[in-house]
């Protein structure tokens, strides 16, 4: 699995033993099912990675793509993406093999609840916390939400987030991934001193589209932007409001008329400064690497990057900012309502903001910190203080390495 090549990749550099590398090797716990839906069968997981730090957490994705390599690869990434910011939360993802286009939107809440029905004994504000992810929605967790209480009979709002604010969401969750974002761009930013701000977006989901409008509304110019049908491109800037309302009311970014269309290939390939993966996995591969030309990358996707891909990056001196800090803001202020639900409070816009602010900017200067002391890239600094951080735990709970 990709994750175990990582793993045995990094292990020299972190200095694992061979029995921390078995422990970090492997995930608690694989749950698996079967879901029926209208008569037809999906395979559903959930892969617990990793529980020293505090309860599992992480999303939970409907698509086609979905199998159990995948989520468990996703659900390591979750363990370190909870430690780099520093959140009592460990890692596990859940997903549905099945194309959510497909379905009614009764037919998607009958398979949300027989999820929960498959898998609920293993789920809870104290034992793990799953949220959305691709193609899941604030309106499937509340119906998620609703079938654990009626199972078990107790109101326990913290056993999943990313929750419609009536239902008690936290304010701010919904553009927290793209916030969050922003936050470490505008780190690095003054970090390598880039004067130019010229930005493509690959990616129009909740992520992408939320990145693009925080940093056009910021002064950034937004170059391009893509989604699954295509992309489209003004030197001049994009106005993403309109790129929006037409996303909006034809589901296209390629209809605003006006600009030139350009495929997801060339989008990725642009002369801009700053260029933003906010879809699926594996879009940046040995065939256009060299052909990068930002000085900036920030992976808002998870795993955008291939390990091929990452070492040509490498050479050509471009700052990868690794999804596992990049992305974070999401988990960070699904946290926040977690912590929320348990205290029975609400916090305002104002603060959530301030806190995941204060997170961000402390886990980008603490990462930079050691990426400046030592011989490797940005992200290796990333994923060495994650892991570290995770023994650390182990061992405080008795683990002998
Ligand atoms: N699915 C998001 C991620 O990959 C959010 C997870 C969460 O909020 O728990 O980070």
């Amino acid at each position: 699995m990709a994750f175990q090549q990582f793993l045995n990749k990094i292990a020299p550099l972190a200095k694992l033993t061979k029995t921390e590398l078995q422990l970090l090797s492997a995930p608690e716990h694989v749950w698996k099912a079967e879901l029926s839906v209208s008569g037809k069968k999906y395979p559903a997981y959930r892969v617990q990675f990793n529980s020293a730090r505090g309860p599992y957490k992480g999303g939970i994705r409907f698509h086609p793509e979905v199998n159990e390599e995948e989520v468990t690869n996703l659900a390591f990434w979750m363990s370190l993406k909870t430690a780099v910011a520093d959140l009592p939360l460990g890692g596990a993802k859940g997903g549905v093999r099945i194309n959510p286009k497909d379905l009614t939107p009764k037919e998607i809440e009958k398979l949300s609840r027989a999820y929960i029905r498959a898998f609920y004994q293993h789920l809870g504000s104290q034992q793990d916390v799953p949220a959305p992810d691709v193609y899941t929605t604030p309106q499937i967790m509340a119906w998620m939400l609703d079938e654990y209480e009626t199972l078990t009979g107790k109101k326990d709002p913290g056993m999943i987030t990313g929750k419609p604010l009536e239902a008690g969401g936290s304010k701010v969750r919904d553009i927290a991934t793209a916030l969050g974002g922003v936050y470490v761009l505008e780190e690095a930013v003054k970090k390598i001193g880039l004067s130019s701000k010229k930005v493509a977006i690959q990616g129009f989901g909740n992520a992408g589209s939320n990145m693009a409008n925080l940093l056009w509304k910021a002064g950034y110019t937004i170059a391009a932007v893509s989604d699954s049908q295509g992309a489209i491109y003004s030197a001049s800037g994009l106005s993403i409001d309109r790129v929006l309302s037409v996303k909006e009311k034809t589901g296209q970014v390629s209809l605003v008329p006006g600009v030139t269309a350009i495929t997801n290939d060339q989008l990725l390939e642009l002369a801009v400064d700053i260029l933003i993966p906010s879809a699926l996995s594996g879009v940046i591969t040995k065939k256009n690497a060299s052909q990068v030309k930002a000085k900036i990358i920030l992976e808002l996707a998870n795993g955008p990057t291939t390990q091929e891909a990452d070492e040509i990056l490498q050479t050509k001196k471009i700052l990868v900012i690794p999804d596992i800090l990049a992305n974070s803001g999401g988990v960070t202020v699904s946290c926040f309502e977690w912590q929320q639900n348990l205290a029975q409070e609400s916090w305002t816009e104002v603060e959530i903001k301030n806190r995941l602010k204060e997170k961000l900017v402390g886990a980008f200067l603490q990462l930079w910190k050691k990426y400046s002391a030592a011989k490797y890239d940005f992200r290796t600094a990333a994923y060495l203080y994650a892991i570290n951080k995770i023994l650390a735990a182990e061992r405080q709970r008795g683990f002998k390495p």
